[in-house]
């Protein structure tokens, strides 16, 4: 019934898959009597569902990757694909239900610190860091866009939600000193076959659990239920305020 892991699972892959489109670069080593190709280096800011999945997928072309994220535990899946993790180290942000809570200035500084130096480096950086119910935090502001490689390219996942680099915009691919920023919407509809094959099989199971014998029988204990339920007989049953 995860409909946002099911769709975050295909756009983490089509991220790594575009990013790759768009640089200038291969991504594996090559060596060839003309030379030798070092491989490319992906960067990934947020290892949830679509930052694991677009760790796997660069691997499998052949990266160098690395990745950061708020939550401690992410360390372990992130080195589980092959990948070397960037620690913030001396400040902690935590967790609630397994999501991130948002970050402070103070770790906001020492993350900076932390992934500066891999970000001067980085062939391609994908960001898909979000906070649930707040703007997505900006993990690539204006100095540190200056420090990256000419030709080095930026997909931010997170540009709906007010994006993870200060210059991105949505639907939109700019150059900012030489740095190509993909601003990512919707990035499921570019694979659409599977999009709709995993959104028609959560469907059909939510409809299972709120229609088991073909009549909607609504368990409003049940926290699935309880949670889409907006309204119920007369009641809001969730409200924004
Ligand atoms: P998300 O889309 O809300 O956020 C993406 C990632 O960004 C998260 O890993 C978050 O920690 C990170 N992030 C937030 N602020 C950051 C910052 N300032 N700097 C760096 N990283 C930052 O996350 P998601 O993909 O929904 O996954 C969140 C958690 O929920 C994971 O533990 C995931 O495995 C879990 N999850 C579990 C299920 C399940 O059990 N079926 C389903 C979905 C998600």
């Amino acid at each position: 019934m995860d409909i946002l892991s099911s769709q975050a699972n295909l756009a983490g892959y089509r991220a790594v898959i575009e990013g790759a489109y768009h640089l200038d670069r291969i991504f594996p080593l090559l060596m060839t009597a003309a030379g030798t190709v070092t491989p490319a280096k992906v960067l990934i800011f947020g290892v949830g569902v679509a930052g694991l999945q677009a760790i796997a997928t660069a691997k499998r072309l052949g990266a160098v990757v690395e990745a950061t994220d708020v939550r401690p535990e992410t360390k372990e899946q992130v080195e589980s694909l092959g990948g070397k993790f960037i620690e913030v180290k001396g400040v902690e942000v935590g967790s609630e239900g397994g999501y991130a809570k948002e970050a402070s200035e103070e770790y906001r500084k020492a993350q900076r610190e932390a992934v500066n130096q891999s970000l001067a480096k980085s062939d391609l950086v994908i960001t898909t860091a979000l906070v649930p119910g707040k703007k997505a935090p900006v993990l690539i502001d204006d100095e540190q866009l200056a420090l990256m490689k000419n030709g080095s390219v930026i997909i931010d996942m997170a540009a709906e939600q007010g994006g993870n680099c200060s210059q991105s915009k949505p639907g939109e691919i700019i150059s900012v000193n030489g740095v190509k920023i993909v601003g990512s919407v919707n990035m499921p509809a570019a694979v659409s076959g599977n999009a709709s094959d995993l959104f028609a099989r959560n469907i059909w199971e939510l409809l299972k659990l709120i229609g088991p014998k073909g009549q909607i029988e609504l368990d409003e204990k049940d926290e699935i239920v309880d949670g889409c339920l907006i309204t119920h007989q007369g009641k809001i049953r969730k409200s924004d305020s």
